[in-house]
């Protein structure tokens, strides 16, 4: 949260003027008229739509610190016994003892919690951690200050928050309703038809299915239409749980990761340098690119878990894990820009259309709002339903896959005579061999992350969501 953020949060957090301070959280305000008793931070938290014994005083302290400080490595450093805590405590030691457990839950985010304080549990098997998290019968009121787990909080971004514990059903209906997702959610499902769109035309046109130089343009818009749809599928669920908010993103990074594969497919096909073609780097460009796949995937889904403890190395580790299969896949348009660039107007077929360039300006403008959180960072508040970095990110990628489309179409059109005589780099065995095997490792390894989730004490910072942010007060919109 930068420093903006939380001279807002602290405003919100003073007593009105009059002297007259709002309720603790928990307790009935006279705004919310009764209708809806907001759970204390700490008993959200921990699953309860309750206030617990002794929380008041709490809620009026200073809020506890976003992350437990550490000299390096938060949630990366290997696990060390810890041997007062119960066993059932001793995640990633006692709990299958694996990497990504540990790194899930550190023994410093045990130790940054209190045993001793009354409104903490002794252990992941207190009876007041078994309750489910707080559901809504019907729509739930929007949470106009911040106020769930720190694991929903995006910068820059104050308002306009779903409850954290929404249902399946409030999260659908959430979609109709003007929320900081709303746009998030809109900006990837109508695209999504247009791919599905774009792959039925060109699949059903006259003689497309009987040249198989068409078949990697197919394999391209099969990802294409998947990415914005498990995307847009996760910014409607992730407000169920902090648990669900993860599992939602690993899917949507898979899908981003078959994405990157599917790339690869028409850059082999149409693409290449007329030097490359044949080479070495050819012949293992789609393979390669299946590989990236995994370690796109894997690299994503893990840097959700030193989120909160070092939000700054979890960007570092996301933006490298989707920034590195896209240097990959383009580097026959790089190669291309480059040769251009030298020889002038003298480098052919090798030249770039003017939809290449489109696209290579629409990835760059997607990266740059990935990493700025611009424009929010500069007037937090400003651009919480629209206009906010992630929206925009959103619009570039899918005109970027609509540029991108539109110049393999070219490259494909330009080499088509040629094309017709050539075998495909990628037959049809190695292609459906290529995707399923990419499918099925992809899926493995958000198996994989899901299920150290799943096994996660509910003690584990980021199950729970994070620190709040405490005592900060809510007003229901
Ligand atoms: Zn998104």
């Amino acid at each position: 949260m930068d420093a903006r953020s939380r001279a807002h949060l602290r405003a919100q957090r003073t007593p009105a003027p009059g002297g007259q301070a709002r309720p603790a959280r928990g307790e009935k305000g006279p705004e919310d008229g009764g209708r809806y008793l907001m759970p204390s931070p700490r008993a959200l938290s921990l699953g309860h739509g309750v206030e617990l014994p002794g929380h008041h005083a709490q809620s009026q302290a200073a809020p506890a610190p976003a992350s437990p400080p550490g000299p390096s490595g938060e949630g990366l450093d290997a696990p060390a016994p810890r041997p007062q805590a119960p066993p059932s405590e001793r995640l990633g030691v006692g709990v299958g003892g694996s990497f990504l457990q540990a790194s899930l839950c550190s023994l410093r985010n045990l130790l940054a919690t209190p045993p001793q304080s009354p409104l903490l549990p002794s252990g992941p098997t207190s009876p007041r951690l078994s309750g489910p998290l707080p559901t809504a019968s019907s729509l739930s009121p929007l949470l106009s200050g911040y106020l769930g787990p720190a694991v929903f909080w995006e910068d820059g971004i104050l308002s306009g928050y779903r409850r954290p514990s929404s249902s399946a059903r409030d999260c659908v209906l959430s979609s109709f309703q003007m929320t900081n997702e709303t746009a998030n959610i809109w900006t990837h499902f109508l695209p999504t038809w247009y791919f599905v769109w774009r792959l039925l035309a060109l699949a059903g046109a006259p003689g497309f299915r009987a040249e198989p130089y068409h078949r990697p343009l197919l394999v391209f818009l099969l990802p294409a239409c998947l990415y914005p749809f498990a995307s847009c599928c996760a910014h409607t669920f992730s407000s169920m749980s902090p648990r669900a908010r993860h599992i939602c993103y690993f899917l949507d990074y898979g899908a981003l990761s078959l994405y990157s594969l599917g790339c690869a497919f028409p850059y082999a096909a149409y693409s290449m340098p007329a030097s490359w073609l044949h080479s070495r780097l050819h012949r293992l460009f789609v393979p390669a690119a299946a590989l990236n796949s995994f370690l796109c995937t894997g690299l994503s889904c893990y840097s959700r878990f030193p989120e909160l403890e070092s939000p700054g190395l979890s960007k570092v580790l996301r933006t490298a894990a989707f920034a590195y299969p896209f240097l990959f896949d383009n580097l026959p348009l790089f190669y291309r820009l480059g040769l251009c660039w030298v020889r002038g107007p003298g480098c052919g077929q090798d030249a770039l259309s003017a939809s290449h360039g489109y696209h290579l300006l629409c990835a760059l403008l997607t990266g740059f709002l990935f990493a700025s959180h611009l424009p929010e960072r500069l007037a937090p508040g400003r651009f919480d339903y629209i206009g906010h970095s992630h929206q925009l990110f959103h619009i570039c990628a899918v005109l970027g896959t609509h540029f991108q489309l539109e110049a393999v179409l070219a490259d494909m059109g330009s080499r088509r005579a040629w094309l017709a005589t050539q075998e495909p780099p990628v037959g049809l065995a190695g292609t459906v061999a290529a995707l399923g095997l990419a499918v099925a490792g992809n899926l493995l390894i958000i198996a994989a992350f899901t299920s150290s989730l799943l096994r996660a004490p509910s003690t584990c910072p980021l199950v729970q969501g994070g620190p709040l942010e405490g005592g900060m007060k809510a007003r229901q919109q």
